[in-house]
């Protein structure tokens, strides 16, 4: 099998919470997503998303997704999507970095493998690990009763893990944990994600102000060394995020003893194929992990649900369905929440297929 052509489309995915807010006032009110399709001479055509959080989160942004298209996908001609490891090296020899921009096609090259062999991609992962994956629900950055109240809301909807955003200021941090915390309920999970958002001091500030609570702490600082200090300050749960973008970094954080948790991003570190890698390492070493990406829509929720799947329950701290925060719908086949969680399809490949009146005409269309 031969990659004959690579497609793209712009699609803009509106919230129906109107904006979401995460640390040092960062915000996104409509978020920019990039289809892809990668055509095959069998007549198989794969398809993945590809959605950064704005410019400001990882070096990464939505015009950067097309433009690193444009540039890697011609180079991507002729050879087998099947060969995924084959695939990826290729990616990473003629563009060097760029995870975000490689993830799309290697996704696309999963959806074909699995549309080749009939198998669903959460076979192609190692198996149906778990029969529904719970998930988390973000809570914007807003005051402190009005995220209490949010968290309510979500409860109603079936949620039982919360993720807040905070690494605003430490006293409103403070608050907004305290406030949220006193509305949760028994065996519901908070976790306070300051997303680079604090220095050391005010860090150091927020994990003693809360260390009598149940709260999970998420990626308090911008380095990891900064990190690393919290994480020796503290006894409470520590998650990474945004520093560990690969395996090297991941190695090292294991070593380390630098986090209880990883939240694993497949966009973030370049695909599939790679988080794959970095899922395995995780459960190899006893580290549960929260399963998501940047952000996206329908597609990008039907990837994370095969990788979800095929996770051991007791290793995946939570998911996450952006496909529920949007209100434009991209494909047929993505999951559909219920209770909390979400499955993946078991239909060969990611099993979705694009809403084409969703996407209207490619950006981008390379052919030989
Ligand atoms: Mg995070």
């Amino acid at each position: 099998m031969k990659i004959t052509g690579i497609k793209a489309w712009q699609v803009d995915l509106p919230l129906k919470e109107g904006r979401y807010t995460w640390s040092s006032g960062h915000f996104v009110e409509i978020f920019d997503s990039t289809v892809v399709a990668v055509e095959t001479d069998a007549g198989i055509t794969g398809y993945a998303e590809c959605c950064p959080l704005g410019s400001a989160y990882l070096p990464a942004f939505a015009a950067g997704v097309r433009a690193g298209l444009a540039e890697l996908a011609p180079q991507l001609l002729g050879l087998d999507p099947t060969d995924l490891d084959v695939v990826n090296a290729h990616m990473d020899r003629v563009l060097s970095g760029h995870p975000y921009i490689k993830a799309p096609l290697d996704i696309a090259c999963w959806d074909i493998l699995g549309k080749a062999a009939g198998l669903p991609v959460w076979k192609l992962l190692g198996g149906k690990a778990q029969e529904r994956v719970a998930l988390y629900r973000a809570i914007s950055q807003r005051g402190s009763a009005e995220m209490a109240a949010n968290i309510e809301g979500y409860r109603a909807e079936g949620y039982r893990k919360f993720q807040l955003k905070v690494g605003g200021d430490a006293d409103a941090d403070i608050a907004r944990i305290r406030a949220t915390r006193s509305v949760l309920q028994d065996g519901e999970v908070l976790v306070a994600d300051a997303n680079t958002g604090w220095t050391r001091a005010e860090a150091a500030r927020v994990v003693l102000a809360v260390r009598d609570l149940d709260v999970v702490i998420e990626q308090p600082c911008p380095t990891y060394d900064e990190c690393l200090s919290v994480r020796r300050r503290t006894p409470l749960p520590f998650v990474l995020d945004e520093v560990i973008d690969c395996v090297a970094t991941l190695q090292r954080a294991l070593a380390d003893d630098a986090m209880d948790i990883v939240n694993l991003k497949i966009s973030k570190v370049g695909g599939l194929t790679k988080a794959r890698l970095m899922r395995d390492l995780c459960v190899a070493s006893g580290t549960p992990m929260t399963i998501e990406d940047t952000w996206g829509g329908d597609i990008v929720t039907a990837t994370i649900a095969h990788l979800a799947q095929s996770t051991p329950a007791e290793f995946t701290f939570s998911a996450t369905d952006f496909n529920s925060y949007g209100t434009v719908s991209i494909a047929e086949g993505a999951p559909v929440r219920e209770n909390g969680t979400m499955g993946a399809s078991d239909q060969p490949g990611l099993g979705v297929a694009p809403r084409w009146e969703a996407l209207g005409e490619p950006c981008l269309d390379v052919d030989r």
